[in-house]
């Protein structure tokens, strides 16, 4: 078991509907040093890859994708929620479906940050159905930029999105990945 398993063991909590809730280290509070380990082991995966910059979505993805930038010295963009109509021209967009809340949200990124020469890491903490790592995707393809690979801390692999993200290719590297989980007895096995 690594490390984040062993924290996930510790001190995730298993709700109604297949969410795992991790505020006390990742989504609320934050653990800056199981952080630092999280971008040390990012940086181990994509050793070989030539990465310039990190790509990743408001809010929760932003902590984990700066510590991780650490590590390759690079600049992170995260993709905004767009709030009002007036998005302008100069903007790459994608649709997302939220998993945790019922509701559709425009993603937008400048393009000024986002060129056909980077070659991006995509970063985000949860990987269910893949709706946003798809969001993320599409923007990357409007830029014409290339990705170099996906890191995700938590994947549920009784979920959909991992199957689809590497069926595209991509190689995909998740720290700690869900067998299973019971809201009931509050057990979680992982793959
Ligand atoms: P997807 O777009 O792959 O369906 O879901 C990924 C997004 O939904 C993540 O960015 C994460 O914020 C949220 N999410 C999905 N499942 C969970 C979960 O079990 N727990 C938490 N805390 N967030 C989740």
């Amino acid at each position: 078991m690594n490390f984040l398993e062993e924290r996930i063991l510790k001190d995730g909590i298993v709700k109604e509907g297949n969410v795992l809730k991790v505020d006390s280290f990742l989504n609320h509070q934050i653990d800056i040093n199981l952080f630092d380990q999280i971008g040390a082991e990012f940086k181990k995966r994509f050793a070989e890859k030539k990465i310039n910059k990190i790509l990743t979505i408001e809010a929760s993805g932003i902590g984990i994708a700066v510590m991780t930038a650490k590590y390759f010295d690079v600049p992170v963009v995260y993709a905004k929620k767009a709030k009002s109509k007036n998005i302008s021209a100069d903007i790459y967009k994608s649709e997302v479906k939220s998993f945790t809340h019922d509701e559709i949200n425009t993603v937008v990124v400048a393009k000024q940050f986002i060129n056909p020469d980077d070659r991006i890491l995509i970063i985000d903490d949860f990987l269910a159905n893949g709706y946003a790592m798809k969001g993320l995707i599409e923007i990357i393809e409007q830029a014409g930029a290339s990705i170099e690979g996906i890191g995700i801390v938590i994947e549920k692999g009784f979920q959909a999105g991992g199957k689809i993200i590497r069926d595209y290719g991509y190689q995909v590297e998740s720290l700690a990945i869900l067998k299973s989980m019971n809201h009931e007895t509050g057990e979680i096995i992982f793959e």
